[in-house]
C-alpha cells in the first residue's frame, strides 16, 4: 500500500504512540522476541496479545525508545544469519576442508609404525579377521606397538584426505548463499524492559501539561510547567506554576506540584514558604498526591501555604483546577467590590 507523503515515517510514528500507550497504562512492562521457524527472532507475538495488530517498522521504533531511555535494551541472544540476506534459514553444509568435496565419511584410521602407512581400518581387515598392512604385507600385532588406531576421523573419497571436523557451510534457504562461516552476519538479539524512573517522569509531564491546560480553560494565564518568578530580593524564583489573572502584574498564585512519592519534610515547607513569599504572589499553593500528616498540616497553615492533598494525581488535577476557579472568582469579587463604592 503506497500513500504517497505517508510513508514508513508515518506508520511508525502511529505504532510508537500506540507503543507508548501501553507503556504508560504500564499493559507493556517488557517484550522478549520469541523465535519463530518461518520469520525468526520476532515481538509481534507478544504484542498482538495487546492488541498491536501491524508491527511493521517495530524493530526501528524500540531502538527509539531505548534511545529515547524509556526502554533498556539487554542482551537476549546471539544469532548468525545469511551475511547476504540476513535470513536465519540456513542449512548446514558439512564438506571436505581441502577440497571442498561433500563425498566423504567418518572412519578409523590405522597407522603402521613399521613402514609408516597409515589408512583406513576397512583396508586392514582380512576375510579372517587378521590385520594386515595392505602396502608392506606385515600382519599388525598389537596396538600402541606396531600400530596406532585412531577412531572418528573423516576421509575424503575426492581427495583422500583424513580429518578430523570437516568445514561447515552454510546454505540459505531464502536467496541460496553459499555462506562459510565468515559469511555469515551475526544478529543480537535484544529483550526490551521499560525503565520505570523514566515512565514515572513522563506521567509527571503529562500530569502537569494537562494542568496546565485546565487552568488556562479557567481563563487565567499560566507560566509553566517551570517557570519563574523575580522575587522581591531581586532572586529568580522557581515554581511548577505561575498564574496571573489578565491585566494584573502580581501573581495570583505560585503552584509547586510535589512529585508522587516524594515524602515532605518541615524544611521543604519552609524553603515553599520563603520563595513564595519573595515571589509577592497572593496565594502560594502547594499540591500533593499525598494525604500530609496533621503536624506537617500545621505547619503549612502557619506559613500561610494553601495545601492542596489529595488521593492521586487526577483527584490532584481537579482539586487544584477547583481551588483556582474559587480563588479566581473570590478575586474577582473583591474587585468589584473595591470598585463599587467610586461608581
Ligand atoms: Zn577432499
Ligand atoms: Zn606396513
Ligand atoms: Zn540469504
Amino acid at each position: 500500500m503506497e500513500l504517497d507523503g505517508e510513508g514508513p515515517s508515518r506508520r511508525d510514528d502511529a505504532l510508537k504512540r500506540r507503543l507508548m500507550d501501553l507503556i504508560l497504562s504500564g499493559e507493556l512492562q517488557e517484550l522478549t522476541p520469541v523465535f519463530d521457524p518461518d520469520v525468526g527472532f520476532t515481538y509481534c507475538p507478544p504484542l498482538r496479545d495487546l492488541g498491536v495488530l501491524d508491527c511493521e517498522g517495530l524493530e526501528e521504533v524500540l531502538r527509539e525508545l531505548a534511545r529515547e531511555g524509556i526502554l533498556r535494551a539487554e542482551l537476549h541472544d546471539n544469532i548468525a544469519v545469511c551475511g547476504r540476506c540476513g535470513s536465519h534459514r540456513l542449512v548446514i553444509r558439512p564438506v571436505c576442508p581441502y577440497c571442498g568435496s561433500v563425498n566423504f565419511r567418518r572412519t578409523t584410521v590405522i597407522e603402521h609404525l613399521a613402514c609408516g602407512y597409515s589408512g583406513p581400518e576397512t583396508d586392514f581387515r582380512t576375510p579372517s579377521g587378521e590385520m594386515i598392512c595392505p602396502k608392506c604385507g606385515k600382519r599388525l600385532r598389537a596396538i600402541g606397538v606396531d600400530y596406532l588406531r585412531t577412531a572418528d576421523v573423516y576421509l575424503c573419497s575426492d581427495c583422500g584426505e583424513f580429518f578430523s571436523l570437516p568445514e561447515l557451510k552454510f546454505l540459505c534457504a531464502d536467496c541460496g548463499k553459499e555462506n562459510s562461516f565468515k559469511d555469515l552476519r551475526i544478529v543480537r538479539v535484544y529483550r526490551y524492559k521499560v525503565i520505570p524512573e523514566k515512565i514515572r517522569s513522563l506521567e509527571e509531564a503529562n500530569l502537569l501539561n494537562e494542568l496546565a491546560s485546565r487552568i488556562r480553560e479557567l481563563g487565567l494565564l499560566v507560566e509553566g510547567p517551570g517557570a519563574k518568578v523575580r522575587g522581591v530580593s531581586g532572586i529568580g524564583q522557581g515554581f511548577t506554576f505561575v498564574i496571573k489573572s489578565p491585566g494584573e502584574p502580581i501573581p495570583l498564585a505560585v503552584v509547586d506540584v510535589v512529585p508522587a512519592g516524594r515524602q515532605l519534610k518541615e524544611e521543604d515547607l519552609l524553603r515553599f514558604f520563603a520563595k513564595a513569599f519573595d515571589a509577592n504572589a497572593r496565594y502560594w499553593i502547594l499540591a500533593l498526591p499525598t494525604r500530609l500528616d496533621d503536624r506537617l498540616r500545621d505547619v503549612a497553615g502557619r506559613y500561610g501555604i494553601t495545601l492542596v492533598e489529595s488521593t492521586g494525581q487526577e483527584d490532584l488535577v481537579e482539586k487544584v483546577v477547583q481551588l483556582l476557579r474559587d480563588l479566581a472568582f473570590k478575586e474577582r469579587l473583591l474587585e468589584e467590590d473595591h470598585s463599587y463604592p467610586e461608581r
